[in-house]
């Protein structure tokens, strides 16, 4: 006989929209935790005068070895360019950035941090610490396990296009998962020539090519 107060049953079985109870709960611990994040970044940006947008794509320049394009931040954060196109107007004359010619392409524009942009965002970098802090009491290969599992989420949430960019590993043409016998570096980097661990996956690497198959002329 089922306990009173019984926590509800986990079916095994999908439900017309082809989730289980488990998957439910787990995206909606996904969305309390996405609020969290929003939470903590907003209070970052409205203490200083900035709309979220405008503090994101702070946070996307800093330390960038390739400054992006007008198109490339776009997709990044999923919004239309003239979304993208006045958050950048709004930093420039906050002075926090700077437009400058792409070394790629003399007639296109790339975006970068000022030195003041670069000493405010080394403050609104700050946001994550409440969530670094409280991991920091969390077992190393709980947390290894965690972002294998969210990074392998991430991946296949880009390969059905509801994510747009992803510069994860598990995106990456270079890495090849399990490779090796050792349990504690299991994956490969082709391009760095290393095994690594699920510790290790980066979740935004600048070295990233896109493991998806190049369209070819025609297609
Ligand atoms: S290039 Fe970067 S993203 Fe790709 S497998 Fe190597 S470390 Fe991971």
């Amino acid at each position: 006989m089922e306990a009173e107060g019984a926590l509800p049953a986990d079916r095994a079985e999908p439900s017309a929209d082809g989730g289980t109870d488990l998957d439910r709960r787990l995206a909606m611990a996904l969305e309390r935790v996405g609020h969290v994040v929003r939470t903590l970044q907003w209070r970052q940006a409205y203490t200083r005068g900035l709309s979220p947008i405008q503090t994101r794509l702070l946070l996307h320049l800093s330390g960038r070895t390739r400054p992006p394009r007008v198109s490339d931040l776009a997709a990044e954060f999923d919004v239309s360019l003239a979304t993208v196109s006045d958050a950048l107007a709004a930093l420039r004359r906050k002075e926090l950035i700077r437009r400058e010619p792409d070394p790629a392409d003399r007639r296109g524009r790339v975006f970068a941090l000022t030195d003041a942009g670069e000493r405010l965002t080394a403050d609104l970098e700050r946001w994550s610490t409440p969530i670094t802090e409280r991991l920091a009491a969390c077992g190393e290969a709980d947390k290894a396990a965690a972002l294998r599992f969210l990074l392998d989420l991430v991946g296949g949430l880009h390969d059905t296009g509801v994510l747009a960019i992803a510069r994860t590993c598990v995106t990456c043409r270079f890495f090849v998962r399990d490779a090796h016998d050792d349990p504690r570096r299991p994956h490969h980097c082709r391009l760095l020539d290393t095994p690594f661990g699920d510790a290790a996956l980066r979740v935004d690497c600048a070295e990233h090519q896109s493991a998806e198959p190049a369209s070819l002329p025609g297609e």
